[in-house]
């Protein structure tokens, strides 16, 4: 989990250029309508700049409006080109995974205010967020709570530098599973609401745990066949150490990580990895 880079463009020039192919269209030819959506650009950016996107107002244009959700839809160039950019911008880690969950590629755009609800931000460089599809699909229309934002936004999050995910092994039916939790002690309190929100809306513990089996599986077949020979306390150590490298990479609270860590404090775990080889 870690902050995204956001483009700096001129986001309006890009409106006009991506409707400017669909000049027929009655919508787009009005100078009141054009007048109208600059408005909600500007709103938009100011309150984003302020990291205020809880106060933009609800949309006029959320319903009968298909016209400027197909800006997004109906991929144009432009609208290929305006991805390409945003995605071109991340870094080499944050390309290779969704920040919303860690877990897969981000292959699709959040729209964090939902296209459904906001289709004048559907072409809105800092509204689009790379994210993978399961999390596209669970975040659906959702992005806030009653006065709070229930979705991290990884433009103007400051995500912190600390834990606040822990893990723990509970070896069930001969079989180690994976339970997460949150110590929110390090924690700002308005960042753990929206944290706390956020990971259940994405259902993140759970898909940690399920994601967890084949990655345990893989982790003790490892061991068994280059760390054989250690120690109980060796082993854990190892573990601990790969811990480390992946939350300097990835992130603090990257699952793969808490994970590692949950396993080298496993006592049980530790002493019959060998096991749990499938
Ligand atoms: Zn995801």
């Amino acid at each position: 989990m870690q902050n995204l880079t956001h483009l700096d463009i001129d986001y309006f020039d890009w409106y006009k250029e991506i409707i400017k192919s669909k000049k027929e269209n009655e919508f787009f030819i009005k100078q009141d309508s054009l007048d109208s959506i600059e408005n909600r650009y500007k709103e938009y950016m100011e309150n984003f700049d302020s990291s205020n996107l809880i106060l933009i107002k609800d949309s006029i244009y959320s319903k009968n409006h298909p016209e400027l959700t197909s800006c997004y839809k109906s991929k144009t160039k432009k609208v290929s080109e305006l991805i390409t950019k945003i995605k071109d911008a991340q870094t080499t880690e944050t390309k290779s995974k969704c920040q919303y969950c860690g877990i897969n590629r981000p292959k699709t755009m959040d729209h964090y205010l939902p296209i459904s609800l906001y289709p004048e931000y559907a072409v809105l460089a800092i509204n689009l967020l790379p994210c993978c599809n399961d999390c596209n699909k669970k975040k659906d229309n959702y992005w806030k709570e009653e006065g709070f934002r229930g979705i991290l936004n990884f433009y103007i999050d400051n995500i912190p530098d600390e834990q606040f995910l822990v893990g723990n092994i509970i070896i069930q039916n001969n079989l180690p599973s994976f339970i997460v939790n949150f110590d929110f002690s390090m924690i700002d309190k308005d960042f753990s609401n929206i944290v706390t929100a956020h990971y259940k809306r994405l259902e993140l513990f759970e898909r940690y745990s399920q994601e967890s089996a084949d990655e345990i599986s893989e982790i003790s077949r490892q061991l068994s066949i280059y760390s054989s020979d250690k120690t109980v306390d060796e082993i854990s150590k190892l573990l601990k150490t790969d811990a480390n490298d992946l939350q300097i990479k990835y992130g603090k609270n990257y699952w793969k990580a808490i994970l590692r860590a949950a396993l080298s404090a496993s006592i049980v775990y530790l002493n019959n990895y060998k096991k749990y080889v499938e």
